[in-house]
C-alpha cells in the first residue's frame, strides 16, 4: 500500500545494531527502505546486518558515537556517500544509569543526558540539509514512559526523555515548512538489552511491569516495527510534534 510504502527511501537509525532501534530497521525494511546502522560496537551490527539482508534490505553500519557533534555529522555524510540521499531519522541510541539522585556524579548526568537527549538534537540537525536536500523527511525520535512518569532511580533519564518530547515539539515546529515531520514513540517495557539490566538491578521490576501493563506483557522489538513505518511512511505526512505510546495501555491505566 502506498501510505505505507517505503521504497527507494533511505533511513539511518542511531543504536540500530539491537534492542528497539534493529526493532524499527525491520519494520522500515519490510517496507522497502534501506538502512544505515549507526552504533559504536561494529561486532553486534554483524548479527542485525545479516537479518536484514535476510529480509531482502541493504543494510549497512556506519560507526560513530552520538554524544560527539562530529560523530553525529558524519553518520549523516557517510549515509549519503554510501545510499545517495537520506528521508528518514530515526533518533533511537540511549543509555540508563540508574541510582538514587543524590549519587550521581556530574559525568553520569551528563553522560546520559548527552546520549538520550543532546544526541538526539545533533543527529536531527546534522540530517536536516540532508533532508531539504531530498525534499522533505522524517524524524523519529524515541522517548519513554519516563516522559510522561518519574521514577527514583532514573533522574537524567526521565529528564533527557522528557526532554525529547519538547524537542520533538520544537523542531516539528521549525521544519514543518521543509516537508520534515518530527514525532516521538514512547515505547513502554521493552525486553531488550536496557531492561535485562535494569531487571538485575531493580528488584521486583520484571513482575511489577507485567502487572501494571494491561496487555500483561513485556513488548518486543518487534512491537514497534509498526510505528516506524507510519511515522516513516506518506500515511503521516500531516502528523508531526506527536509523541505517541506503544505500551500496551501502560500510559492510560491507573
Ligand atoms: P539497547 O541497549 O538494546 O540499545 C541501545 C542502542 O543505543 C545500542 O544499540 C547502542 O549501540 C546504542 N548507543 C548507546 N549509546 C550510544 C552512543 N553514545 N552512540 C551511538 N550509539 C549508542 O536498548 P533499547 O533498545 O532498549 O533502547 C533503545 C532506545 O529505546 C533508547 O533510547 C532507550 O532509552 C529507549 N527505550 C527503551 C525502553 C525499553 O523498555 N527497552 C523503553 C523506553 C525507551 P552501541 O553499543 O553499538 O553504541
Amino acid at each position: 500500500m502506498r501510505l505505507f510504502d517505503l521504497t527507494g527511501k533511505v533511513a539511518l537509525v542511531t543504536g540500530g545494531n539491537g534492542g528497539i532501534g534493529l526493532g524499527m530497521a525491520h519494520g522500515l525494511a519490510q517496507a522497502g527502505a534501506s538502512l544505515a546502522l549507526a552504533g559504536r560496537n561494529a561486532a553486534k551490527a554483524e548479527t542485525a546486518l545479516a537479518e536484514l539482508a535476510g529480509l531482502g534490505a541493504r543494510a549497512e553500519f556506519v560507526a560513530g558515537d552520538v554524544t560527539r557533534a562530529a560523530d553525529c555529522r558524519a553518520l549523516v555524510e557517510q549515509t549519503v556517500a554510501r545510499f545517495g540521499r537520506l528521508d528518514i531519522l530515526v533518533n533511537n541510541a540511549g543509555t540508563a544509569i540508574r541510582k538514587m539522585p543524590q549519587d550521581y556524579t556530574e559525568a553520569e548526568w551528563r553522560e546520559v543526558l548527552d546520549t538520550n537527549l543532546t544526541g538526539a538534537f545533533l543527529c536531527s540537525q546534522a540530517a536536516y540539509p540532508a533532508m531539504v536536500a531530498a525534499g522533505g523527511g522524517k524524524m523519529i525520535n524515541i522517548g519513554s514512559m519516563m516522559s510522561l512518569f518519574g521514577a527514583p532511580y532514573a533522574t537524567p533519564y526521565a529528564a533527557s526523555k522528557g526532554g525529547i518530547v519538547q524537542m520533538t515539539r520544537a523542531l516539528a515546529t521549525a521544519w514543518a515548512k521543509d516537508d520534515i515531520q518530527v514525532n516521538a514513540v514512547l515505547p513502554g517495557w521493552i525486553d531488550t538489552d536496557l531492561t535485562r539490566t535494569a531487571r538485575r538491578q531493580v528488584e521486583g521490576l520484571h513482575d511489577r511491569v507485567v502487572a501494571r501493563t494491561p496487555a500483561g506483557r513485556w513488548g518486543v522489538p518487534a512491537d514497534l516495527a509498526g510505528v516506524a513505518v507510519f511515522l516513516a511512511g506518506p500515511g503521516s505526512d500531516f502528523v508531526t510534534g506527536t509523541a505517541i505510546p506503544v505500551d500496551g495501555g501502560f500510559s492510560v491505566a491507573m
